[in-house]
Order: structure tokens, then sequence, then C-alpha cells
């Protein structure tokens, strides 16, 4: 699978999936979830909660991924993943792992060719970003790609992009 790592927004990335940073309730919050939810418009709103009003009635456990569609985004799909809260005591690396497994494997029952993955956990949630870098990047280097032709990794600043891309030379 091809590798990209971007400095940029996701929102406006026009990928078949970008992944959000979601909490539990899936019912939105700072960072990237606000950001998403608010360029994606009241529809993504809406799924969530008829996800929680249905499947999800407790909210999505950390660790585990959902998808929605995209309403007015340019990606078709949402996978909202939830990260652990390093602040609150979730600072086992294989429950950020498994967010990048289960969002790839989402993305692959879609059918999709590209998926685009913010810093999950690197935000509020506390987790060192050269440790999200290593997890992350080692999941999707492990993922046998079925549908996903190209993975990027959307950083919101340069300094972020650039743990990003020294852990890349450093694994290749
Ligand atoms: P978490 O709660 O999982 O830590 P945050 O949204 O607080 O999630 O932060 C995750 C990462 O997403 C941080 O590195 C933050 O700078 C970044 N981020 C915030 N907004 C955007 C955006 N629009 N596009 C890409 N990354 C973003």
């Amino acid at each position: 699978m091809q590798i990209e790592i971007l400095t940029g927004d996701i929102t406006e990335r026009d990928t078949d999936v970008i992944v959000n940073a979601a909490n539990s309730s899936l019912l939105g919050g700072g960072g990237v979830d606000g950001a998403i939810h608010r360029a994606a418009g009241p529809g993504l709103l809406a799924a969530c909660r008829k996800l929680r009003a249905t499947t999800l009635p407790d909210g999505l456990p950390t660790g585990q991924s959902v998808a929605t569609e995209g309403f007015d985004l340019p990606a078709r799909w949402v996978v909202h993943t939830v990260g652990p809260n390093a602040t609150a005591g979730e600072t086992d690396p294989e429950l950020l792992r498994s967010c990048f497994r289960t969002a790839l494997t989402a993305a692959e029952e879609l059918g999709a060719r590209s998926i685009a993955f913010p810093a999950v956990s690197a935000g509020v949630y506390g987790w060192n970003p050269e440790t999200v870098a290593e997890v992350a990047l080692a999941e999707v280097a492990a993922h046998r790609p079925g549908s996903l032709e190209r993975a990027e990794f959307v950083l919101f600043n340069d300094r972020l992009a650039g743990v990003f891309r020294r852990r890349y030379e450093q694994a290749e």
C-alpha cells in the first residue's frame, strides 16, 4: 500500500475514507472531531445519533471503529474510531493499535481504495506523537490490503508531520 505523509486539514481530503478521532459518545467534540462534524454538516450528527439509538446504545468502545457516510465532506465515508485517553489512564498501546487496525478493516468492508488518518490520540487524549506515529505506521505497514491502495496521514502542522516522516524513514 502506498503511504503518504501530509501537513493539512483532513476535512479537505478527497480520499474515499477519512478517519475521525471521535469520543465514545459519537456525538461530537473538539479538535479533529469538531472540525469533521462542522465540515460534514448536520447529516453526520444525525447518522451518529442513529448509531447510538440502534447498534451502539452505550457508545463506541475505545479501540473500535464504525463507519458513516461523509455527507458534505469530499470524502465518501467517515470511519470513527475512539482513541485511548492517556490523561484518563488509557496507556495501553494495544488500544491505539486497535484503532488503526479496526479503521483499516472498516475501510476494506466499504470497498474503499484510499484512507486518510489523523494523529489519533495525539491531541487532548495526551499520547506522545512519537508513539502515535510508530503505532500508526506499523499497523498500516502490516495491513494486507484488499481494496485499499493508498493510506495518507494528514497532520495538522509541520512539526507533527516531521515526527511521522522521521518514523517512516527509520522504518524503511
Ligand atoms: P484526540 O482526542 O484523539 O487526542 P484531537 O482532535 O484532540 O484528538 O487531536 C488529534 C490530532 O488531530 C491532533 O494532532 C490535532 O492537532 C489534530 N487535528 C485537529 N484538527 C485537525 C484537522 N482538521 N485535520 C487534521 N488533524 C487535525
